[in-house]
Formats: C-alpha cells, structure tokens, sequence
C-alpha cells in the first residue's frame, strides 16, 4: 500500500483502512487505504483540488459491476452518500444526485408520470455508475436521455458535459481518470402512469425469470461483441455451471459469474479468465469484460 500522503480537512468522511468487501454485490475485496465519503459536491472538489497529485483516486457507486480484488485499494476511494441523493422533477426533465440508485430515479419518474426511465428500474447501481458506464437493458441506455451530467475533475474543477462529450456508447464512457460524477440531468417526457407501471412490472418479472438477482454476481461479466450475445458464446464452450472454488458460472445466465459462499476476487477473475480462454478456443471471438477489476491481487 502507498501513502503517508496526507487527505485534505473536508467535511465528509474520512476512513483508514476501510474493508470493502462485504459492502459489494460480489461481496469480495481488501479494504480501502482511505475510503472517503465528501459531504456534498463542494467538498468533494476541495478534496480533489488539494489531495497531492501522486495519490490515486477511484470511485465506487453501489460496487455492483465491480470485482475489488483481495489486496485492496491504495490510495483514496470516494464513495457518495447523501449530499448526493436528491432526485428533482423538472418540467423537462429529472436531475438525479449520483448516489441515487437506479431503481429509486425510476420509481420516482414514475411516480411523476415522466416515461423514458423505466429501463433503469432493474438496474441495482447508482446513477453514478449508471453513467459511468452507460448502463442500459431493454432497448434503453443512458446516453439516449442524458441531457447532461456533472462531474467534479481529479484537479477539483466541476463541469458539465453532455452524452457526446462523455463520449457514451455501448456499457462505456471516457471519463478522465477520477473524475466524479455528481448528478445527471434525464429526459423524462410526461407520460401514461398506467403503461409507465405495466413496463416496469414486465421488466421485473423479465429479469426475474432469466437473471440470478438476488445472488452475489457483479451482472454481465462480458461485453456482447457486436452482433453476437456473450451468454451464447458462453454457453457453446461449454462454461455453463463452470466453477473455480467457490465462483461459478451462472447455471441460469451465463453471462453471470456467482460467488457461491466465500470465494475470492481471485478465484471470480481466473475463472473469467477461464471462461475467456475457452470462448476463443470454441469460437475465436475475444471477450472483453464488462466487469470492472480494480485494486490490487493479495
Ligand atoms: C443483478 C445485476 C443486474 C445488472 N443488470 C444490468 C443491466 O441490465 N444493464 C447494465 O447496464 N448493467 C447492469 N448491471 C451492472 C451494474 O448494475 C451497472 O453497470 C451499474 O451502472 C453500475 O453502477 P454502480 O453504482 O454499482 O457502479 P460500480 O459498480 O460501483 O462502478 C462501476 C464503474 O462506474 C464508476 N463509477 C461509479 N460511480 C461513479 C461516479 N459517481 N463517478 C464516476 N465514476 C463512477 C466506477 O469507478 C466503475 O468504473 C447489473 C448488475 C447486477 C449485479
């Protein structure tokens, strides 16, 4: 681990050695060197501005596309709490806190017969992550209703930046290495409340009947390559069910990988790997994962 770099006085948080792992939908991964939860937006730019350069900043939203490997995480990780949660309905629109989960924003659009949102409804991240990685299902994705999106640069600066600057396509963006998302502003057009709830239910009952949602999974593990779906490449290797220790390849969905009990971040990574070396020698396609591994092996 790094530092005995110091972190700024700020308002919020500040927590040495913070154990992260059970805190994932995973539920592996070391600890924080500092986890770091700002008060609002600007305490978090005051935290960037003076935290020395050379100290490595990341960002976790609700950790639920995310492998923490077993070492932890060196340097500063910022997780947003409440002075980042507030969801405003605009006449054009919702503005969303980052920390906001997915489900809370669709619910709430809802409640406001604002449609356009629904797909978010089955998504367990925040609105954070949700940009970060243009999170999308059924048809929806972020990029198609984001007006625009705050975010507070490594150097403390905020900005505003649309879709286009975000460079958003399919589960990517290019924000700049941590930079913090703050809070978004959707397009949410008036909408029937009746045929908004009849999409979330049928949302709801979709993912319940194909996904493992109440497992320890991280979502789609791989990127579908374009015109062709992850899962099926999966399941023609023969990775279907495939375990390493306590990880498993998702019986029900083989794009999931499942911790069973207690397996490791590494156990979860070489066994995607794993499923990787088969898919190329079946098929020959590359995948690419869609999971974020950060921090550092044990
Ligand atoms: C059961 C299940 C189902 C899922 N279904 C879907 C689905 O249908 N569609 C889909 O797109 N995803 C799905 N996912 C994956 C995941 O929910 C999304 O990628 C979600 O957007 C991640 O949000 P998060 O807050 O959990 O981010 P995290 O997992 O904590 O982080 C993911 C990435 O976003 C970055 N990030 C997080 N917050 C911020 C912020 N405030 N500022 C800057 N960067 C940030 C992190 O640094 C990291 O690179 C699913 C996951 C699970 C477990």
């Amino acid at each position: 681990m790094m530092a005995a770099l110091e972190i700024p006085k700020i308002r919020g948080r500040v927590q040495e050695h913070a154990v992260l792992g059970p805190t994932t939908w995973f539920r592996v991964g070391g600890a924080a060197e500092f986890l770091v939860r700002p008060a609002d937006a600007e305490d978090l730019a005051v935290l960037l501005r003076e935290l020395a350069h050379e100290m490595p900043v990341t960002v976790i939203g609700a950790a639920s596309n995310l492998i923490i490997r077993d070492g932890g995480i060196a340097g500063v990780v910022v997780k947003l709490a409440r002075g980042f949660s507030d969801i405003i309905v605009e006449p054009d629109g919702i503005i969303a806190g980052a920390a906001a989960l997915d489900a809370t924003v669709a619910a709430h659009a809802a409640a406001a017969s604002r449609a356009g949102l629904e797909f978010l409804s089955g998504i367990p991240g925040t609105i954070g992550g949700a940009v970060a990685m243009n999170a999308g299902a059924y048809g929806g994705d972020v990029a198609q209703i984001l007006q625009w999106a705050e975010i507070v640069t490594r150097s403390g600066e905020v900005v505003r930046l649309n879709a286009h600057d975000l460079g958003l396509s399919y589960r990517r963006s290019n924000l700049p290495p941590g930079a913090v998302v703050t809070r978004a502003k959707f397009s949410a057009a008036p909408g029937d409340a009746k045929s908004i709830a009849a999409r979330m239910a049928e949302i709801k009952a979709s993912r319940e009947a194909t996904q493992p949602v109440r497992a320890r999974t991280g979502g789609s593990t791989f990127a579908n390559p374009p015109d062709m779906k992850a899962w099926e490449l999966i399941d023609a290797a023969g990775c279907r069910g495939l375990t390493r220790g306590l990880a498993q390849v998702s019986e029900l969905h083989c794009n999931f990988l499942l911790n069973l009990g207690d397996a490791t971040a590494a156990e979860l990574e070489e066994l995607g790997e794993e499923v990787r070396a088969r898919v190329r020698q079946s098929s020959g396609v590359s995948l690419h994962w869609e999971i974020k591994r950060i921090g550092i092996p044990a």
